[in-house]
């Protein structure tokens, strides 16, 4: 059963599920910090409940203050959206053993996928083409296999995530250091000091793709989306489909990626995360959950992925098949952040106007309004501008056109970037990897 659900979010996602909620007739409870009263789900909701103070540590991730909001408010069931708890085994086992419906997948999968030296394994074992590397910690032995591999290598957490804990190392004289380095920034950062190695890929592209699957082994695949344009390992501009990749190199990942689901059973929607080069794909990760950029993918197949996770956990079948997923046109989606155009520093503060584009094929997500209160506690995302068209080329001046006509005043924002990126020659092309921002546009700094 699932009668009541409670957004264990905050910001644009949050009322992404609202509204899904609402077209399935399923009252929500908001959960909000201090910081966030104002936010434009929590006036929306059919109830909301303070769950701590700003700093997120005491509300957003704090579980015995989520569950207890749960028994409160009655719900049945929780979405977690994406970041904070999305990917959080114990919270997803805390759910669970409450008796609550999780909106993603079983928690032993969440454990499994949180770390990345496991998730290769598991990637291996489902028959997934992986990075070339050992699926084991970095040990003794770790000058002949960063030989054996051959230098570049790149050096990771296994418990690793938002882009973080990562270092390329270059030759074995930096080895050493680099390995080092990462150990200690990884048990600061996520406590917990298990790292590996693998081939580092010198221009890929970063390719993803989209599954969803029910609790009686109904597994579907909604295409790839390209995600290269990054800063910092971050996401900036997605895209689906992906350009250049030949349908049958297509197939062929797909497919493994819907046998993996169904080795694994699988449930809700995920994400397979690949590097691309010179035609061979590579899985990084897996995440298990609702991704920021998904609207490209509903854009271009014409499915609610939020709705259809939900009726996931309330225990459906899925009805669709296959065959009825149909990729018509061309998604765009750019990440619009408060934050300085040139420094990239968080810029919170007052949205004193607020004008979102409209017209045809303009999507946009975001809570945004006149008189709202960006605050300086969280991720700077503060509005995901999404377009589709016809063909590649149309929905790229659509979306410079939907820039354009955007009116976010009182902080500082990158919309400037995007449509300078969206102008770029390359991308215009289809020309860029995942390097291809930071050195194009030297944003590294
Ligand atoms: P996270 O969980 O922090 O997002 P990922 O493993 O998904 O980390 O990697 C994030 C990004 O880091 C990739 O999209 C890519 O840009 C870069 N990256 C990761 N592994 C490699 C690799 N082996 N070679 C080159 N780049 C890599």
């Amino acid at each position: 059963m699932l009668t009541k659900l409670l957004i264990a979010n905050r910001g644009e996602i949050a009322l992404r599920i609202h509204r899904a909620c609402k077209e399935l007739n399923l009252p929500t409870v908001a959960v909000y910090s201090e910081a966030d009263r104002d936010l434009m789900h929590v006036k929306m909701a059919e109830e909301s409940i303070c769950i701590g103070p700003a700093d997120s540590a005491g509300s957003y991730l704090n579980i015995p203050a989520i569950i207890s909001a749960m028994e409160l408010s009655g719900a049945d069931g929780v979405h977690p959206g994406y970041g904070f708890l999305a990917e959080n085994a114990d919270f997803a086992e805390k759910v669970e053993k409450s008796g609550f419906q999780f909106a993603g997948p079983p928690s032993e999968i969440i454990r499994t996928m949180g770390n990345k030296i496991s998730a290769k394994k598991l990637a291996v074992k489902i028959g997934l083409p992986v990075v070339p590397g050992p699926e084991t910690p970095i040990g003794s032995n770790y000058k002949d296999e960063a030989k054996r591999l051959g230098y570049p290598i790149i050096i990771k957490a296994a418990a690793g995530g938002g882009g973080r804990g990562m270092r390329v190392v270059e030759s074995e004289s930096k080895l050493k250091e680099n390995i080092d380095i990462t150990k200690a920034e990884s048990k600061f950062a996520f406590g917990d000091s298990t790292i590996y190695m693998e081939k580092f890929l010198a221009s890929p592209r970063h390719i993803e793709v989209q599954v969803l699957a029910d609790r009686f082994g109904n597994v579907i695949h909604f295409g790839e989306r390209d995600c290269s344009l990054q800063r910092r390992h971050q996401k900036v501009i997605e895209e689906a489909p992906a350009q250049g990749i030949p349908t049958e190199i297509k197939e062929d990942i797909f497919n493994k990626c819907i046998k993996a689901c169904k080795e694994m059973n699988y449930v809700s929607a995920g994400t397979f995360e690949f590097l691309y080069e010179n035609n061979q794909f590579y899985f990084i990760e897996m995440n298990t959950r609702i991704q920021v950029e998904h609207p490209v993918t509903e854009s271009i197949t014409g499915f609610d992925l939020v709705k259809l996770q939900l009726r996931i956990a309330r225990g459906e079948e899925l009805r669709i098949r296959q065959e009825d997923i149909k990729l018509t046109g061309h998604a765009i989606e750019c990440r619009i952040n408060a934050e300085h155009p040139q420094t990239f520093i968080p810029s919170p503060g007052k949205i004193l106007d607020y004008h979102a584009p409209g017209g045809i094929g303009v999507r946009i997500d975001s809570h945004l309004y006149t008189g709202y209160v960006v605050p300086p506690n969280y991720d700077s995302l503060i509005a995901k501008l999404i377009v589709s068209a016809n063909d590649r080329e149309d929905a790229r001046v659509r979306l410079i056109r939907a820039l354009e006509e955007m009116i976010i005043s009182g902080i500082d924002t990158n919309l400037e970037m995007h449509i300078d990126l969206l102008s770029d020659e390359n991308f215009i092309k289809g020309n860029v990897d995942i390097n291809y921002l930071e050195t194009k546009f030297k944003t590294s700094d």
